[in-house]
């Protein structure tokens, strides 16, 4: 329980038997039912659509998980349309109402949690315990987001004799969703939520690799209750349907997550003040890291070598929050390398569904053609300390460890998103924190050390976010590590976080004389 009595949801517990026969019951269930169309949903109705796309298992290509209706330009129109008019009412429905749809779609997802841990699996490629930490951190924040608002909506008092002072929070109007396929449900949910108990009309449009988990999140809102265009769903084309909403006059806000690329195109885009439009946008941009965790002299190697492992491979790296980096301190960096490439070693790499795999696939063709491109590039300006082999009938890659990596150069500057870890050796600790520094994120950072002087000095030197001494650096929980980080790692306030909120709100003076 923290400070303003939330209290997360605990994970499944898989050493007990029920909860493993459940979760293989519900997985061949939902293998049962791969195939089905999603369409999109505006104004209350599923519509057909044109074009359709498959959503395949990068697990294995030959097996579609869903049929996807791609939203028109013209569709995307009509969902703006439907959320103009859903705000008229949507907007003076008390919060208790707003914030009981979030908890009712909580609950929904709790009874639900096998089956949805299952899709994630099998749509992206997530190992089944990543993918059931990642329901516990979706009913989070519908939990922590309602009391949140419950918390804002009381507004502040500066009454004095004579004349009253409100402070309130009223919201803003559309909200655009721009959500990842990494966290296809977590963060797709979690910035949705936060837009629709604020308030504001929200339409969702989810990476095109996750439509499926997106639809399965979109029949939950249903379900709990929210009322038809205030809340849509529209798979589509980022560069079509996502660019449109964007664009359009009638957006206030956009809430984004994914590429450095994207988030910066979004940001200028939303900038310009088109004609017939009354307001500034306000973009939320959660975008890439190039994470360090810097191991010193004076660290405890077991914890080190086990933390940066998990951090560099969980989800085959596919987290913004990953460990792409490690800077090492010279006295220990030898033995450092070489417990880290034999902890690797022991990974099992396989289908995500497998209660073994530890390492699955990474999301598709583009991704893994992308990364295999950096581990060439990485090649030539250092050396491998590892490359391990994968399976070739999912988007595999083995985890890849680069050592005697210089501090500049590619493969330690920019994001690779993949299982590809670079080490680099620093002289001292001044040195390291300067390497920690030297890219243009500042997302998440690590420390391992037993050093004092060293751990005070990052709290104040180390530029991140998030910066986790002598853990993972991953992993981030809803109202305990509020998440988010700063430089060109994005704009806005941290996910899970007490100052979350306001960004979809617009605050309001009320004084009357009396
Ligand atoms: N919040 C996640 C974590 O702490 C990362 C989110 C992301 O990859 O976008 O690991």
């Amino acid at each position: 329980v923290n400070t303003n009595g939330f209290v997360g949801a605990a994970d499944t517990d898989y050493s007990l038997v029920d909860t493993r026969t459940r979760a293989s019951s519900d997985l061949t269930k939902v293998k049962n039912n791969l195939g089905k169309t999603y369409l999109p949903l505006i104004n209350g109705e599923y519509v057909q659509t044109d074009e359709v796309v498959d959503s395949v298992n990068p697990s294995n290509k030959s097996e579609v998980v869903g049929k996807i209706g791609l939203a028109s330009v013209e569709q995307a129109e009509a969902a703006m349309k439907a959320a103009a008019n859903a705000f008229k009412v949507w907007r003076k429905t008390p919060v208790s109402e707003r914030a009981a749809i979030l908890r009712k779609a909580a609950d929904l997802m709790e009874n639900r949690r096998p089956e949805l841990s299952a899709w994630i699996v099998l749509e992206v490629g997530k190992p089944v315990r990543e993918a059931d930490g990642e329901v516990s951190e979706a009913i989070d924040f519908c939990r922590y987001y309602a009391l949140e608002m419950e918390r804002l909506d009381k507004g502040v008092n500066y009454d004095i004799a004579g004349e009253t002072n409100k402070y309130i929070y009223q919201p803003r109007g559309i909200a655009v969703v721009i959500s990842p396929w990494n966290f296809p449900l977590a963060i797709a949910a979690g910035m949705t939520l936060a837009a629709l108990v604020a308030g504001n009309s929200t339409i969702l449009k989810p990476a095109e690799t996750s439509s499926v988990i997106a639809a399965k999140f979109a029949e939950i809102m249903v379900e709990a209750g929210i009322p038809k265009g205030v809340f849509q769903y529209l798979p589509g084309k980022g560069s079509k349907v996502g660019a449109y909403l964007v664009n359009h006059i009638g957006t206030h806000i956009i809430a984004f997550t994914g590429s450095q690329e994207v988030g910066c195109r979004i940001y200028a885009d939303a900038a310009i003040v088109k004609p017939g439009q009354k307001h500034m946008k306000r973009v939320i941009a959660e975008m890439g890291g190039k994470n360090a965790i810097i191991v010193d002299e004076s660290a405890d190697l077991d914890a080190a070598v086990v933390g940066v492992v998990q951090s560099a491979f969980g989800y085959s790296g596919q987290k913004c929050s990953a460990c792409s980096r490690v800077i090492v301190l010279e006295p220990v960096y030898e033995t450092f390398v070489q417990r880290f490439v034999e902890a690797t070693k022991s990974l099992n790499i396989g289908a995500a569904e497998l209660p073994s795999t530890q390492v699955g696939p990474v999301i598709d063709a583009n991704a893994q053609a992308r990364i295999l491109e950096y581990i060439e590039k990485g090649k030539t300006e250092s050396s491998i300390a590892l490359e391990m082999t994968a399976p070739d009938n999912g988007y595999y890659i083995g985890p890849v460890i680069f050592k005697d990596v210089p501090a500049n150069g590619i493969i330690a500057q920019q994001e690779i998103f993949g299982p590809v870890v670079a080490v680099i050796k620093a002289k001292d600790f001044q040195k390291a924190l300067q390497i920690a520094n030297g890219t243009d994120y500042a997302l998440t950072g690590g420390i391992y050390s037993r050093t004092p002087s060293h751990i005070e000095q990052a709290q104040t030197d180390f530029e991140v976010g998030n910066l986790y001494i002598n853990r993972t650096i991953t992993g981030a929980i809803v109202a305990r590590q509020p998440f988010g980080g700063f430089k060109l790692s994005g704009v806005g306030s941290k996910a899970g976080g007490p100052d979350y909120l306001l960004q979809f709100l617009e605050p309001k003076t009320v004084t009357e004389n009396i």
